[in-house]
């Protein structure tokens, strides 16, 4: 199973939203390759807990409703930007990058 993870950057200002959902701001994605600038988020890593209150603070960030965000989530849609993001690669995907 996939095990890698984007970080966000402590200089980030989104660095304040995420370590409140994941430690020190790591989130997991479903593999280390960004596309039109955005990594996939992998929401089937996260607890229930979490996702919820992704959707709270995406809410309130974003201005839109918690039901839209979550009914993203819900479809596996978890897009987050590359910028100012270093990565773990995790063993399934690191023999595919050399
Ligand atoms: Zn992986």
């Amino acid at each position: 199973m996939c095990e890698c993870e984007a970080i966000i950057s402590k200089e980030d200002p989104r660095y304040e939203l995420w370590r409140q959902v994941v430690p020190n701001a790591h989130l997991p994605i479903k593999h280390p390759i960004a596309k039109n600038g955005f990594y996939e988020g992998d929401p089937s890593r996260l607890t229930e807990e979490q996702i919820q209150l992704i959707a709270t603070l995406c809410s309130k960030k974003f201005n839109i409703t918690k039901e839209e965000i979550l009914k993203d989530i819900r479809k596996g849609i978890l897009p987050i930007k590359a910028e100012n993001v270093s990565l773990s690669i995790c063993d399934l995907h690191i023999r595919c990058m050399v």
